[in-house]
């Protein structure tokens, strides 16, 4: 057996099956590339859904983690820490708000935006116990606990996991009219993508998300923007948000903010509306741990320069141009998305996601499927112009064009 069989055969003895990984071992990388057990190269044009934004092994951010790691990695919040406040000021500061909370994952963002606006709701605009309700879109990807998979319409990522968690609605992506009545006297937030990544980046209708905004001001409803995959320069913007003009009343984030290096997530909004909270009332050992906010720091200051999110732009907008070009070729039946992020569904006699992200492995480009149909790419943003060039190529060789 070669190395990498014998190391899949023993994820797949040992692991639970709960992904459907390419046959592909990594053992190292750095920036846009990486390279597997047989010394093979890749083009990665999945970026970790967004994680690895500034690139595998980013020099700044490993430069920033390794010091951290060398004086103190974690504390808890029981006691400050160094690099905690300013973490939380230059944070806020990148998102135009006032105040942080960080937890870890992405789905722990996401249950604290969810308890946030509910402990919101009763103490802020009196909702009356136990009825708080959140509106949330169709095809939505918040992510995996039992709380959030309780508002999925993902049959898959439903199934056998009830009883599911009561308080939520579900109107379809993009239906203004659907929103609208959706909003009621007990309605404290309305919780979306601007941009659904999973769901094989959708992007809504011009003027939904403004017209959202106003509809929650309206009615006295936060506007939460889960830009965990959409947020930190994906789409050409800090956040997808910034495209149609909207500020949100929270972000939640996640994936880029911990440079690839560790999970750090953070949600982030008005004093008043994170004012809810008092000492007890939630929380996580690992939030805001010194290395975390050692390497968020190096990523908010890489942010802060603009250079990648005009680096997206600029390649995004080459992206789409090269990609909407295929479609004329019968080979590929939609291109959406915005800045380095693209949704592509493959014309089914040229074959299914998967099997396109196979042949594209073979040719040493990584992307991952979603959906069937569709492929997602998503290099990361530090990727040359050359290289994504010459993954293009791979995939106009696959689509035989
Ligand atoms: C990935 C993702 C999440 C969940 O993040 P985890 O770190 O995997 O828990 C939530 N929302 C969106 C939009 C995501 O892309």
């Amino acid at each position: 057996m070669t190395a990498t069989e014998t190391l899949i055969a023993a994820a797949d003895a040992h692991s639970a099956h709960t992904y459907h990984p390419l046959p592909v071992v990594v053992a190292s990388a750095d920036g846009a590339w990486m390279t597997d057990v047989e010394g093979r190269r890749y083009l990665d044009l999945l970026a970790g859904y967004s994680a690895l934004n500034f690139g595998h092994c980013n020099r700044r951010i490993i430069e920033a983690a390794k010091a951290q790691l060398e004086r103190v990695t974690l504390t808890s919040r029981a006691f400050h820490h160094v690099k905690f406040g300013a973490f939380c000021e230059q944070l806020a500061e990148l998102c135009g708000m006032e105040t942080v909370l960080p937890m870890n994952t992405g789905s722990e963002a996401v249950e604290t935006a969810v308890k946030t606006a509910r402990k919101w709701g009763y103490r802020v605009k009196g909702v009356p116990a136990e009825r708080a309700k959140i509106v949330v879109a169709g095809n939505n990807f918040h992510g995996r606990t039992t709380t959030i998979i309780s508002f999925s319409t993902d049959p898959e990522a439903r199934a056998d996991f009830g009883p599911y968690t009561p308080g939520f609605e579900i109107v379809p992506y993009g239906d203004l009219t659907a929103m609208r009545s959706a909003l009621t006297e007990n309605t404290v937030a309305v919780l979306l993508e601007p941009i659904q990544g999973e769901a094989g980046v959708l992007v809504p209708p011009a003027g939904y998300l403004p017209a959202v905004r106003e509809l929650a001001r309206e009615r006295n409803v936060l506007f939460v923007a889960d830009e965990i995959q959409s947020g930190l320069g994906r789409t050409g913007r800090t956040f997808a948000c910034e495209h149609e003009g909207v500020v949100p009343d929270m972000y939640v984030l996640g994936k880029a903010l911990g440079g690839g290096v560790v999970p750090v997530s953070a949600v982030v909004s008005s004093a008043e509306v994170l004012g809810v909270f008092r000492p007890g009332e939630h929380g996580s050992t690992f939030g805001g741990n010194p290395l975390a906010c050692a390497v968020a720091l190096e990523v908010i200051a890489m942010l802060r320069t603009g250079e990648f999110q005009a680096r997206a732009a600029e390649l995004g907008a080459h992206l789409h141009r090269e990609l909407t070009g295929l479609t004329g070729t019968g080979r590929v039946t939609a291109v959406r998305g915005r800045g380095l992020w693209a949704g592509v569904d493959i014309a089914p006699r040229y074959g299914t996601g998967r099997e396109v992200s196979e042949k594209l492995m073979d040719r040493g480009v990584l992307v991952k499927d979603t959906h069937g149909a569709t492929i997602r790419i998503a290099p990361p943003l530090v990727i040359g112009k050359e290289d994504l060039d010459w993954g293009l190529a791979q995939l106009r060789g696959v689509l035989g064009v």
